[in-house]
Parts: structure tokens; C-alpha cells; sequence
């Protein structure tokens, strides 16, 4: 039987990482998966095809709306899906075989298959012809992500009612799409689906976008999202959907109790991700979960009460975000190798890649409230930066929240243009305890985006120089 120092069974962004940083310290690793690919949900179905369509969505947008703004004129603009799709395939190639070349790198030994564990230093690969082979780890790492909810009533079946796995891949753009959740999922792949040429209608449970952000941002993206067509029902509930011929019969429920249905062609079920640990084995060897379904670890080394068994990513508590799996990754590599590996939960960004983009870290004006927190407010607005100007994309505004007597950051809102690349900054900051005024004397090149976050800084201390 083949040993190892960790065997990893999961190879999303938290089990590659941990294998990554492991391999690199020198301890012999294993990493299991049952995608030949590696990578995971995020790269083979999640985060990486889907920012390939956004960005292939754009420019198809933009190329029909806004090149001629520019004096750029282009003629009839039209759409090659297959295209659009095979490039998106390709990009997904490239980025997972650079998994395998890092795993190579690092020493890693890939093992394809179902990993199940059967005792608690015994995992059992099942390739997919059935064959089954067993190998040992002195400590084991649980990475093994999540899976879309599938709700009763909206049976799955792949073409007309999909999950996000099926919505990367339609062979034809859908008359009306409806999508069920307003959460991240919802509102990037309906984007996706809506500057292709489909009407899209979201039905959400709650009466407003992103739970805990700031509400004036999320009111602004909605307001942004709403004038490029996208249709909202809030405070709904999905009932059911039922196909009808080609078409597909969804009953929500109003606000007011009355039901009413909704035509739609095809049915994304958005409603949030599930950790995922079927047959994996966890239950029978003793592993505790918490009541939500999770595995239980105790957060500051991510031991289950298995001590040599760990956990991270989705399958813990969290948000479900591929760079919160990663630092936990990172952080579990180091701890088992006997380093110090932390992840600073308050400095976890949030990217929502709408158009414009949203990104926080932190908290808002709501949650500070409720939390009895004294705050003072810096905003500004893209439509004064002049590089927004030159890039024709103007939308949008940055509004920070800085502790009233001390200054330091609480919260930084962006709804703008580029706002995923642009909170780096902000977490650095967050990251060295920084206050709004250092942000507000730090030189950033003009003209950049950029230079919106030094504005909203200054104007929370009430000197922003160009306000
Ligand atoms: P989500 O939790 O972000 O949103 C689900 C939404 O569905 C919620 O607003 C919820 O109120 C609503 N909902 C639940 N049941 C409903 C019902 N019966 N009818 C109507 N609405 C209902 O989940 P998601 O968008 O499916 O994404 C899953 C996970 O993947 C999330 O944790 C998300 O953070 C992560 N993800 C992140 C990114 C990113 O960071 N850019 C992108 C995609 C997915």
C-alpha cells in the first residue's frame, strides 16, 4: 500500500493549494480526484468558464452598444455560440492543465477516482472502470467542495431546468430564461444570458441582492442591472416548474400569498451550494458535522475530531468562495508541516462579476449599525474619474466606512468598472489595519480607476481634494 505525508481528496482551489504548498515544503503528497481534470467545480465549472462567457458576453455587448460611441464602427454584429463556447472550453484546458503541471512540480502524486475513506488513515480510490485501490495518509485533508441545491419540485434535468454545471453549456441562447435566486450565480449567468440575446427574469426569495453588503451599493447594482433588462421578482418563492412542450411553467408565489406562473424556456436553479460529501465515507469513521450539514473543525487548524483528518473549503463553515478554500489550503499545508498558517476571516473580499463588477470587504452601513459600531462615510463617484471618462464606463461609486474615532477601515464598497482587480488594494489595507487617511495619502497613478478609492479615503476624513 502506497503511504504519503497528507493525502488530499479533493482537487478544487483549497485541495490543489494545500498539495501546491505541502509539495513545496517537502512533505509527500497525494491529491485524489474523480475529474481527470483538475481543479474543480471552480475551474472546470464554476469560476473559470463562467468569467470566459462574461467576458465573451461583454464584448459582444459592447461591440453592439458602445464601440460606436468610441467612433469605432463595426457593422452588423453577430454571434457564433459554438465559438463563443469552444473558446471558453479552451481557456478551461488551459487552466486546469496548469494544475497538473503544478502538482508535477511540486512532487504531487494525482490519483483519479472516487476517494472514500475507510478508516481513519485509509482512503479507497475508485477509478471510473470500478477498479479500487487503497493508499495511506499520516494526515488526510477533506476538500471535496460543494454541489448545487436542487430544490423539490424543480427536477434537474439538464436542458430545460439546469443548475450553474449546465447553464455554462446551453447549445442555443434561451428566449426567456428564468432564474431562480438572486445570488451570485443568478445574477453572472443570467447577465451571461442576457447580453446574448435572452430575456431573463429573476425570481428571489428575499426582498433585496447580496444578504449583508451595504444596501445603497446593492440597491445601485440592482438599479444598474434593472436598466440593462433584466427583469426582478423579489420576495417570490418557486414552487414548481413543470415542463409544457418546449417551454417550461413555473409557479412562484407572490408576495400576497396568490400564485402565478411564469413561461419560461429554460430554468436556472441558483439557490445556493450544498457541501458536498456523499459517499465519502466521513459519517461511518466517526467524523462530526455541524448541524447545517458541514464538517466540524476547529477553525485555527482545521482538525475534524479526527486530529490527523482535516477539513477545508466548502465543506466547512464559510462563505463558499474559491480564495477563502485556497488561504485555507495554503494555512492547513503550513499548519501540518508544523508552520503557523492563518487565515484572517475580516479580510475575505466578495466579487460579484455583474457589469459594473461588484467587491467588498468588510462590513456595511446596516451591519455596523446593528452592531453598535460608530462610523463615519467617504464616497466617490466614477463619473468624476477621468480614466472611467476615456473608458466610456462611468457607472458606479466606491463608499467606505471608517471607524469614527480611530479611523480605521470597516467596510469598502465598489460598484464599478474593473472593481474585482481594483479590491487588492483593499484587502491589503484591511490586512495591515490600515485607517482611511492612509489610503488617502498613498500615491495612486493618474489617471486610474484606482484613483476613486484614494477620493472616497480622503472624503471620509472630509479633505478629498477633488470633491
Ligand atoms: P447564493 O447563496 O449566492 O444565492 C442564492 C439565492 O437564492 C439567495 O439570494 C436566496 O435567497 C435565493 N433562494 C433560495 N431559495 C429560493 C427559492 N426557493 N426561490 C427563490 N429564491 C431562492 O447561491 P448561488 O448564487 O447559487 O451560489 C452558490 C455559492 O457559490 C455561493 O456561496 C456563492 O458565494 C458561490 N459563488 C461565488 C461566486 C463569486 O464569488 N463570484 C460566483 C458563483 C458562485
Amino acid at each position: 500500500m502506497k503511504e504519503f505525508d497528507i493525502v488530499i481528496i479533493g482537487a478544487g482551489p483549497g485541495g490543489y493549494v494545500a498539495a501546491s504548498r505541502a509539495g513545496n515544503l517537502g512533505l509527500k503528497c497525494a491529491i485524489i480526484d474523480k475529474r481527470a481534470e483538475l481543479g474543480g467545480t471552480c475551474l472546470n465549472v464554476g469560476c473559470i468558464p463562467s468569467k470566459a462567457l462574461l467576458d465573451s458576453s461583454e464584448h459582444y455587448e459592447y461591440a453592439k452598444k458602445s464601440l460606436q460611441d468610441h467612433g469605432v464602427l463595426v457593422g452588423d454584429v453577430k454571434l457564433d455560440l459554438k465559438a463563443l463556447l469552444e473558446r471558453k472550453d479552451k481557456v478551461v484546458r488551459e487552466v486546469t492543465s496548469g494544475i497538473d503541471y503544478l502538482m508535477k512540480k511540486n512532487k504531487v502524486e494525482k490519483f483519479t477516482g472516487t476517494g472514500k475513506l475507510v478508516s481513519p488513515h485509509e482512503v479507497e480510490i475508485t477509478a471510473q472502470d470500478g477498479k479500487k485501490e487503497i493508499i495511506q495518509g499520516k494526515n488526510i485533508i477533506i476538500a471535496t467542495g460543494s454541489v448545487p441545491i436542487e430544490i423539490p419540485g424543480l427536477p434537474v434535468d439538464g436542458q430545460a431546468i439546469v443548475t450553474s454545471d449546465h447553464a455554462i453549456n446551453l447549445p442555443q441562447v434561451p428566449e426567456h430564461l428564468v432564474v431562480i435566486g438572486a445570488g451570485v450565480i443568478g445574477l453572472e449567468l443570467g447577465s451571461v444570458w442576457r447580453r446574448l440575446g435572452a430575456r431573463v427574469t429573476v425570481v428571489e426569495l428575499l426582498p433585496r441582492l447580496f444578504g449583508t453588503a451595504d444596501k445603497q451599493i446593492a440597491d445601485l447594482a440592482l438599479r444598474a442591472l434593472k436598466q440593462q433588462g433584466m427583469e426582478f421578482l423579489f420576495e417570490h418563492k418557486v414552487l414548481k416548474a413543470e415542463k409544457k412542450g418546449s417551454k417550461v411553467n413555473v409557479t412562484v408565489q407572490q408576495p400576497d400569498g396568490k400564485e402565478t406562473v411564469l413561461m419560461g424556456d429554460v430554468v436556472l436553479v441558483a439557490v445556493g451550494r450544498r457541501p458536498f460529501t456523499d459517499g465519502l465515507g466521513a459519517k461511518e469513521i466517526g467524523i462530526e458535522f455541524t448541524e447545517r450539514g458541514r464538517i466540524k473543525v476547529d477553525r485555527h487548524n482545521y482538525r475534524t475530531n479526527i486530529p490527523h483528518i482535516y477539513a477545508i473549503g466548502d465543506v466547512i463553515d464559510g462563505p463558499m468562495l474559491a480564495h477563502k478554500a485556497e488561504d485555507e489550503g495554503l494555512a492547513v499545508a503550513e499548519i501540518i508541516a508544523g508552520q503557523k498558517g492563518h487565515v484572517n476571516y475580516e479580510a475575505i473580499p466578495w466579487v460579484v462579476y455583474t457589469w459594473p463588477e461588484v467587491a467588498w470587504v468588510g462590513r456595511g452601513e446596516e451591519e455596523l449599525t446593528a452592531a453598535g459600531i460608530a462610523y463615519k462615510v467617504g464616497k466617490s463617484y466614477f463619473k468624476a474619474n477621468g480614466r472611467a471618462k476615456a473608458m466610456h464606463e462611468t457607472e458606479g461609486m466606491v463608499k467606505i466606512l471608517a471607524d469614527k474615532k480611530t479611523d480605521r477601515l470597516l467596510g469598502v464598497f465598489i460598484l464599478g468598472p474593473r472593481a474585482s482587480d481594483m479590491i487588492a488594494e483593499v484587502v491589503l489595507a484591511f490586512e495591515f489595519g490600515a485607517s482611511a487617511e492612509d489610503i488617502g495619502r498613498s500615491v495612486h497613478a493618474h489617471p486610474t480607476l484606482s484613483e476613486v478609492i484614494r477620493d472616497a479615503a480622503q472624503a471620509v476624513g472630509g479633505w478629498a481634494v477633488n470633491q
